[in-house]
């Protein structure tokens, strides 16, 4: 512990007395988004370079100091527990460094809050298309780090999926520079890939390419009644092909959402009520002039190309009803109901969360499921579920009958389970951190296990990249 004391001067060297923050100032870093996690960190370090990340790790490396990269501070998984670490916070480097319109790229830091890439991109007609609740605050590297989703997974893919290029410093400072602004590159293995969801457990990302794509010039929004979770399926399967793969995001909010939805905001009034089965919120991206100018009249193609679709889809059973948005506002709020599920979710404690994936025609089943067996457990507990139906993802919480911690045990037990049985996976977008850390124990395939064990002790043979996290430690 004093070798680690004595890093301090060391690292006001590297980075000025204003940036480095200990005691009071570091505390509020400590504190995860909700308020689950909270300790004290050794102190909290705010670089503005590759090269000072470089030279921090170095420091940390030799002196043992166990290191936690930290970007927005929105992960749902307690990955930024710190205790008596060192906090690296990305939050200076953010610059973009470049947009390049015609290779549709753009190089920036890690620090680049979300929704400042957006606006970027904006500027240049294109779009990042990563989209979710927290943009305004969540960063890059955090993204990176996490493989984020959202809502757009089902046409642009996840983070991983919009990356080129990745610059990394490794636990011994030397910097990896991956920053391929290429398609193909089959020169050996693909190492961004490594870190792309290692949560900082192998590095600290410092810069990346992303990709960009042209920006939808209209967007036709809707809230639809489906007859059942199948019948959605159907619906978006019907949808992708009258609209040639238009669909941007499919989100789905059963019943039981939408009544903790009017318990929590009453203000937010659904359009199709809040006592439908499962109300599906459908998003249409047209970049197309054919698609997306308004003719004379005001009207938008787009919009009755979902009118026309959804019509259909009511006339073939898969659908009840459905109210399209005619304005941003009216779209905006549309978005509002379905991203305040977090808020929602957050407001009891405690509550057990699940990031469950499933292959698409288990969704309903899960669902079931996990009721069931979830009701023979705790026949008090609650649920709220939500999900990016599109991708398979659902967002399963359970605020369960008592606080006992044994209970939340057998819950998580129960619902994981259930999980493995039906193919999913227990992480589907928000990662692994410490709340997750059990269930890779139970569910992760063993060798997976000691290939990642092997990874991590190549690239860190100290150990002191987000120690505890992601890779739970071998069961004797
Ligand atoms: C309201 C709300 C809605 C959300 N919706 C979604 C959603 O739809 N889809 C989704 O995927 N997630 C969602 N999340 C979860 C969260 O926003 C994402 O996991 C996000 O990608 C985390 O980014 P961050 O910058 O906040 O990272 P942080 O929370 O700061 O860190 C997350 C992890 O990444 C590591 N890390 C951070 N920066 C770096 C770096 N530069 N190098 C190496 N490691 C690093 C940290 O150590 C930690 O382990 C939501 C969260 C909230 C609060």
């Amino acid at each position: 512990m004093a070798e680690r004391l004595e890093l301090i001067p060391e690292l006001t060297r590297i980075l000025g007395e204003r940036n480095v923050l200990t005691g009071d100032d570091a505390a509020p870093y400590g504190v995860d988004f909700m308020r689950v996690y909270d300790a004290a960190p050794l102190a909290v370090v705010l670089p503005e370079s590759t090269a000072q990340v470089a030279e921090i790790l170095q420091a940390a490396n030799r002196t043992g100091t166990p290191v936690v990269p930290i970007g927005g501070n929105t992960g749902l998984v307690g990955g930024t527990h710190a205790p008596g670490a060192l906090m690296i916070s990305l939050k200076r480097m953010n610059r973009i460094r470049a947009i390049r319109p015609e290779a549709r790229v753009a190089i920036v830091e890690a620090g680049v809050i979300l929704s400042d890439l957006h606006s970027a991109a904006e500027e240049h007609d294109l779009v990042f298309p990563l989209f979710f609740g927290a943009r305004g605050s969540t960063m890059i590297g955090g993204n990176l780090s996490t493989n984020a989703g959202g809502s757009n997974v089902l046409r642009y893919g996840n983070t991983r999926a919009l990356c080129l290029g990745l610059e990394v410093v490794l636990a011994d400072g030397r910097v990896l520079n991956l920053m391929s602004e290429l398609h193909k590159d089959n020169a050996g293995y693909d190492l961004k890939d490594l870190f792309i969801g290692a949560e900082g457990t192998l590095g600290v990302i410092t810069a990346a390419v992303l990709k960009l794509h042209p920006r939808p010039r209209a967007h036709a929004t809707a809230m639809v009644a489906a007859r059942s979770l199948p019948a959605a399926l159907s619906l978006l399967n019907s949808l992708q092909t009258t609209t040639g793969g238009m669909v941007e995001a499919f989100e789905f909010m059963p019943r039981s959402y939408m009544a903790r939805l009017k318990v929590a905001r009453p203000d937010m009034a659904p359009p199709l009520g809040h006592d439908r089965d499962v109300t599906i919120l459908v998003e249409l991206g047209a970049t197309a002039p054919r698609d997306s100018e308004p003719r004379q009249d005001g009207s938008v193609p787009l919009n009755e190309l979902l009118e026309t679709s959804l019509a259909q889809a009511i006339a073939d059973g898969l659908a009840q009803d459905a109210v399209i948005a005619r304005s941003l506002d009216e779209r905006t709020r549309m978005w509002a109901m379905r991203e305040i599920a977090a808020e929602i979710t957050m407001s009891r404690r405690p509550h057990v969360d699940f990031d469950v994936a499933m292959p698409l025609h288990r969704v309903a089943e899960f669902l079931d499921k996990a009721l069931q067996r979830l009701a023979a457990v705790d026949p008090q507990a609650e649920t709220i579920s939500v999900g990016h139906l599109g991708d398979g993802n659902i967002h399963f919480a359970v605020w369960p009958g008592s606080d006992d911690p044994a209970l939340a045990k057998r819950i998580k037990e129960v619902i994981d389970a259930t999980t493995f049985d039906l193919g999913g996976s227990f992480s589907a977008e928000h990662g692994i951190g410490l709340a997750k850390l059990d269930t890779m124990s139970r569910g992760k395939d063993p060798v997976a296990l000691e290939v990642m064990r092997t990874l991590k002790a190549a690239l860190d043979p100290k150990g002191i990249m987000n120690p505890g996290k992601v890779v739970p430690a071998p069961v004797d």
